[in-house]
């Protein structure tokens, strides 16, 4: 750390452990607002209602407990024009008699005086000299320091970082009308006017944005334009016949996306492109059109999922696409008997324009359904020599033993993780070109999000579901006699009209055996109280077996309510269940509600979501209100970003994201944009960033070890 003046070995051990490690950290640590002295109104003056700052003496001071470990504390708050009262319900308050403070907050009046209800409380030491200006910053506290103190620091260590560079062109400053940086930095911190710290923010914000998208548009130059592709060849026999054969007709967003997809496959550049769909908008027909488009073209396709499940489920859905548009694979069906029989009916080469697909997941041979008829080592060996024109399955297909005879694509189906997985070492198992890749996603990612977690990667969008769907209506029901037992005849007449029922139970925290024995309670309850109906259970600690034969049952319609925990989030398709009750949905997450609504809806029936809770969180009522209004995933996902905050969402690693100190990707969605158009036309002009050497030696700085894919000059 540099070494800052006026602070101590011991305040900089505390300033360290608070998070602040350089000068450039504590520049960063902004003010979260600003008092305008010039703004202070007098008490007998204030309107009430509105946010305002006073100043004044604490002329009386008492606090007292109220009921168990409640604190209140009442003042007397005068100035020369009158005196009103301020209360706070907060333990931690400190005042004392003949103290002079800044309070912030809104007033009222109450009883037929003027009151303050949990005001702010600023202090200002006497004689203060870097706040005789009229706007006094307000620092979040920090490691101790008193507020006096802490701008002191703030101000040295601007004075001892000047000059700061500049590394933005002049022309770039003017058209965005953006200050430079070093204004910047003293106008967020010691602004004479409020509105110069807003431009100031708003500079410094784009700093962080434009070193982050530049950072992205250098990655994908060069995952792109430096590397050696696959030219595809996207007009085909195969993918024809198998488009004109499917028994529906695409949707325009699936269209739309085949036709990015082969363009970029067609390129001999690397496709680099993200698959963003809803769970039901159809994202396996596209994905198949292009492992098609690499398979008739000589390549191998490779689908790598999450999960076991989601594997098989990809396996089969792709398998019976490819039969219903009579490509029929030469393949022996899962359930077939002999474990000596090889994967194909007969030679490799059987079937014109048969596609062969192969399933390969855990290491077990008795785990998969593939491996229960051949031998796992004979479909890697396959793999290997070119046989599998399709590998579908989980991280088994990147495992270093496995290699393939000529990967031409890769799809990664992230399901709704985000963050960089294996989909790169994936992409590795060709030698000496890149395959084309693509991941599918079905989280609804917010547009300002895609830009920064995903801002390398082209983007299709499956903004269209499949015609017939009947949008869910959602219901609050709080957990009362009343709205639970219309609830319950909802669910009776629902039943008596030939439909299913889904019950989720409540979260329990962390803990599988724990949510088993509350879903089990739940059943016995429900069992009860729909006693005429059939009722089931699924939890994640049964027995597979005992799973597959409570969801074939529920599939059969022999069960009328399935009681379950979230195992059935994902890959569920019932088109008959039109009831979804979600009990103390209060606790669950934005995304993992709108996943669980997404099980019903599937059929042509009316559907509808009961979310049953008494929310005691504001968090929890706003999630509930969310669901209540829109079913469009991507309006959910903002919203869902905007309660979390966007640092829950960069947990995983990703360059440049985590240095967004200033930046809210929401808020400053503009100021992204900006920032984002900006750094591709750069990159675009001068991938080595020749001519701006200074902006390329600050990106190398802050990308650290991340930079190794930088072009090197
Ligand atoms: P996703 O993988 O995006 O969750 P799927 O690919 O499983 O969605 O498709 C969901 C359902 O919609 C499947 O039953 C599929 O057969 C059907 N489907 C897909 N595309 C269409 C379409 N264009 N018209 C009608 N049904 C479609
Ligand atoms: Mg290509």
């Amino acid at each position: 750390m540099d070494k800052l003046t006026g602070i101590g070995p011991r305040a900089s051990k505390k300033l360290a452990s608070s998070g602040i490690h350089s000068v450039a950290d504590l520049l960063l640590h902004v003010p979260r607002r600003y008092l305008d002295r010039s703004q202070l109104f007098d008490l007998a003056a204030v309107p009430l209602g509105e946010e305002v700052t006073v100043g004044g003496t604490v002329l009386s001071v008492v606090q007292r407990r109220i009921s168990k470990g409640r604190m209140m504390t009442t003042a007397a708050i005068g100035d020369e024009t009158t005196v009103m009262s301020a209360v706070w319900f907060n333990p931690y308050i400190k005042i004392k008699e003949g103290e002079e403070l800044l309070l912030s907050g809104t007033v009222e009046r109450f009883r037929g005086s003027l009151q303050m209800k949990s005001p702010d409380i600023d202090r200002l030491e006497n004689g203060e000299s870097l706040v005789t200006g009229r706007v006094v910053p307000v620092h979040p506290s920090l490691a101790g320091l008193t507020p006096y103190k802490l701008r002191s620091t703030i101000a040295n260590a601007l004075a001892r970082s000047q000059p700061i560079g500049e590394v933005l062109p002049e022309e770039m400053l003017d058209r965005l009308d953006l200050m430079d940086r070093a204004t910047a930095f003293q106008n967020i911190h010691f602004p004479s006017a409020v509105e110069h710290a807003a431009s100031a923010r708003r500079r410094l914000v784009f700093d962080e944005l434009f070193r982050l998208e530049l950072s992205l548009a250098l990655r994908k130059h060069a995952q792109q334009a430096l590397a050696t592709g696959v030219r595809h060849n996207p007009g085909g026999p195969t993918v024809d016949t198998f488009t004109t054969a499917l028994p529906y007709t695409l949707t325009g967003a699936q269209e739309r996306s085949i036709t990015e997809i082969q363009t970029d496959m067609a390129s001999p550049n690397p496709m680099h492109r993200l698959l963003q769909g809803e769970v039901g908008s159809g994202k396996t027909v596209v994905a198949v059109a292009a492992l098609l488009t690499a398979v008739q073209s000589g390549f191998q396709g490779a689908v790598m999922a999450p999960t076991e499940v989601l594997a098989e489920q990809h396996y089969f859905g792709t398998v019976a696409l490819l039969e219903s548009a009579g490509l029929k694979p030469p393949l022996i069906t899962p359930s077939g008997d002999a474990g000596t029989e090889s994967l194909f009916q007969s030679a490799p080469d059987a079937g014109v324009g048969g596609v062969r697909v192969a399933l390969l997941t855990g290491n077990r041979a008795s785990t998969n359904f593939v491996a229960g008829t051949v031998r796992r080592a004979d479909v890697v060996a396959w793999i290997a020599d070119g046989t599998v024109d399709v590998a579908v399955g989980t991280h088994a297909l990147i495992q270093d033993s496995l290699s393939f005879a000529k990967l031409g694509l890769a799809v990664v189906d992230e399901q709704h993780r985000f963050g960089v997985y294996q989909r790169v070492q994936l992409r590795d198992k060709a030698d000496g070109y890149v395959p084309d890749l693509l991941i599918m996603t079905a989280t609804p990612i917010p547009r300002t999000l895609a830009m920064t977690l995903y801002g390398d990667l082209d983007v299709s969008v499956l903004d269209e579901m499949p015609p017939g769907r009947m949008p869910v209506r959602t219901e609050l029901v709080p957990k009362t006699d009343a709205a639970l037992s219309e609830m319950h005849s909802a669910v009776r007449c629902a039943v008596a009209n030939g439909r299913q029922v889904f019950v989720v139970c409540p979260l329990v925290e962390d803990s599988d055996k724990l949510q088993a024995a509350s879903a089990t309670a739940e059943h016995q309850r429900l069992s009860s109280v729909f006693s005429e109906l059939s009722v089931g259970l699924l939890h994640g600690q049964m027995r597979p077996d005992d799973k597959e034969v409570v969801m074939a049952q529920f599939k059969r319609g022999q069960l009328d309510v399935l009681v379950a925990t979230t195992v059935i989030e994902v890959g569920i398709d019932i088109p008959n269940a039109a009831v979804m009750i979600i009990e103390d949905a209060d606790r669950f997450g934005l995304s993992q509600l709108h996943q669980l609504r997404g099980r019903v809806g599937r059929g042509e029936h009316a559907s509808v979501c009961f979310l049953v809770a008494d929310p005691s969180t504001p968090e929890g009522k706003r999630r509930l209100a969310a669901m209540v209004k829109t079913t469009d995933g991507f309006e959910l996902a903002e919203m869902d970003l905007s309660i979390r905050g966007q640092g829950t969402v960069f947990g995983t690693r990703q360059a440049g994201a985590k240095d967004l100190k200033l930046a809210d990707i929401l808020r400053d969605a503009e100021t992204l944009i900006s920032a984002r158009r900006e750094a591709f036309a750069i990159v675009a002009d001068d991938p080595s960033l020749s001519g701006a050497p200074a902006m390329r030696e600050e990106l190398e700085v802050f990308l650290g070890e991340d930079a190794e894919w930088l072009v090197r000059s």
